[in-house]
């Protein structure tokens, strides 16, 4: 599966994260998916479930954040959110372009408890 092999990646990062900062829970981890990234948001949260548990993530709640898609014009340099395929510049009508943004699925930020060091 496609989603469960994405969603491993992601938990070694997290977990180096949470051994390096002796994180002591995860509350939240806040997920960048790009439209191109080829992935069902849905099926996330899913998976996340199950690889969270007896992990540090366990009980954390997924959020994704869809990004768009970005792109290039090769003829006239200009910038645009590409809505859907073919790619065509809004500017000068070429189809000559480049993908920049949209492919992504990354970690962006996590909610943590810290380790406290104490006996209570
Ligand atoms: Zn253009």
């Amino acid at each position: 599966l496609h989603e469960m092999s994405l969603m491993s990646e992601v938990f070694e990062i997290i977990n180096q994260t949470v051994e390096t900062n002796n994180i002591r829970q995860v509350k939240k981890v806040n997920l960048q998916v790009g439209r191109l990234a080829n992935v069902a948001p849905d099926s996330l949260s899913f998976i996340f479930g199950i690889l969270a548990q007896g992990t540090k993530c366990q009980g954390a709640c997924l959020m994704v954040e869809e990004m768009p898609v970005t792109a290039n014009c090769l003829t006239c340099d200009q910038e645009f959110h590409g809505e859907g395929f073919p790619l065509i510049c809004p500017a000068c009508g070429s189809r000559e372009t480049y993908i920049t943004g949209g492919t992504e699925f990354r970690v962006a930020s996590l909610e943590v408890d810290e380790e406290v060091k104490s006996n209570n």
